[in-house]
């Protein structure tokens, strides 16, 4: 067989290897995937239900339906952006393809794209995929994770074409404050950097407001930000995600959709605008019910004396538990049938840490935080 070689260049998913290891067993409490355990608001599947009793099974426009662009656009002014629902935004299958396809439009071969780490497991495979060069940029947890002007400088990220930024962020939980954020700004004004800017976490921040890089002075012609429903809206399944940005980048981005995808799904796009609809109260019930936890999860580890930074958005805590990660997760699954994600998976500065997910319901969470402490106890 013929496999090209930026695919032999990019190693399967470690998360996946590990998940297959905690199939093996019974009894294990996974803390592993980044998965709401909530199904989607009622409505929602309703509204999906009806389309389908309609026999609404056509393709879509390639951008996506029109009512569910202007329902996109009113939703996103929460956030103080603003976006046409004709020229600036593209509805697609997960914000996966958003973001696969942002990396084909924008990155021509050889092109660096500044990735700051932890992050999220598919930008580097996806840089690469796209023919670009991921360049890393460590963030240091005595900044609780969060990315500063001088670690764009120091990682060199001035010679980058674009940058890939998450907040809130898997898998550390940090989310940036509007004064953080105006550094990583000014930082890509000045060097002149294409921005991708991942905001599928921004309804689920538990302190503050999320603020969007899009909203600064010389940012929105430079950006592209990307959401979905998976989190928020606990529709994973439905495949259902979007981009929003300038007029020239979303007619290239659509250019490869109308290719490789022609439309997102139609059933999930009829559930996307009715969870847009009327589904607030919906989301802020599930963002209350991820607070509980991720207090009482942070509060655990406090208890244990495992040093855990504060999260503060998404679902996951980001527990230091010290030397080889890999071998801490494994060990511990073994031994008390937990499943967490080693941390160094997500890249530099990941050592050293576990990705633990938090949404799992509190009577799981409370076996595996006890499972956990007397696995740091026998230690
Ligand atoms: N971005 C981040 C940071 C994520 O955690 C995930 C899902 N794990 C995605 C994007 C992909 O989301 P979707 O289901 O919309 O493709």
């Amino acid at each position: 067989m013929r496999i090209a070689d930026r695919v032999e260049r990019v190693p399967p998913s470690g998360i996946r290897r590990f998940f297959e290891l905690a199939e093996e067993k019974d009894d294990v409490i996974s803390l592993g995937v980044g998965e709401p355990d909530f199904s989607a608001p009622w409505a929602a599947r309703t509204a999906a239900i009806d389309s389908l009793e309609r026999g609404r099974t056509s393709y879509t426009a390639n951008r996506g339906m029109r009512d569910l662009r202007t329902q996109i656009a009113d939703h996103v002014g929460r956030y103080d952006l603003e976006y046409d629902p004709d020229e600036e935004i593209l509805v697609t299958t997960g914000a996966s393809e958003a973001l696969d396809v942002a990396m084909r439009a924008f990155v021509d071969p050889g092109d660096r794209v500044a990735v700051h780490q932890p992050s999220y497991i598919s930008y580097v495979p996806g840089v690469v995929f796209a023919g670009g060069e991921p360049l890393a940029v460590p963030t240091r947890p005595e900044n609780d994770f969060e990315l500063t002007y001088e670690d764009l400088a120091n990682a060199g990220a001035e010679n980058a074409e674009l940058l890939m930024l998450c907040y809130p962020n898997n898998p550390t939980g940090a989310t940036m404050s509007r004064s953080e954020l105006a550094e990583v700004a000014e930082f890509a004004v000045e060097h002149d950097l294409m921005v991708l800017s991942d905001e599928i976490y921004a309804a689920l921040t538990y302190e503050g407001d999320h603020t969007s890089i899009a909203t600064f002075p010389e940012m929105r012609e430079r950006t592209v930000v990307f959401n979905g429903f998976s989190k928020a809206y606990a529709m994973t399944g439905l495949r259902l995600g979007y981009a929003l940005g300038p007029p020239e980048a979303i007619r290239a981005m659509n250019r490869i959709h109308q290719y490789s995808m022609l439309s997102a799904p139609t059933t999930a796009q009829y559930a996307a605008l009715e969870a847009l609809r009327s589904c607030d109260d919906e989301v802020v019930e599930m963002r209350n019910q991820y607070d509980r936890r991720r207090r009482f999860v942070l509060s655990r580890f406090e208890e244990m004396g495992l040093d855990c930074f504060e999260a503060k958005g998404a679902f996951y805590a980001f527990p230091h538990c010290g030397g080889d990660d890999e071998r801490f997760a494994e060990e511990l699954l073994r031994q008390q049938n937990v499943a967490v994600v080693p941390g160094s998976i997500f890249g530099v500065g990941g050592e050293g840490h576990l990705r633990i997910s938090y949404a799992t319901g509190l009577d799981d969470l409370r076996t595996a935080m006890n499972r956990i402490e007397a696995f740091v106890d026998a230690r």
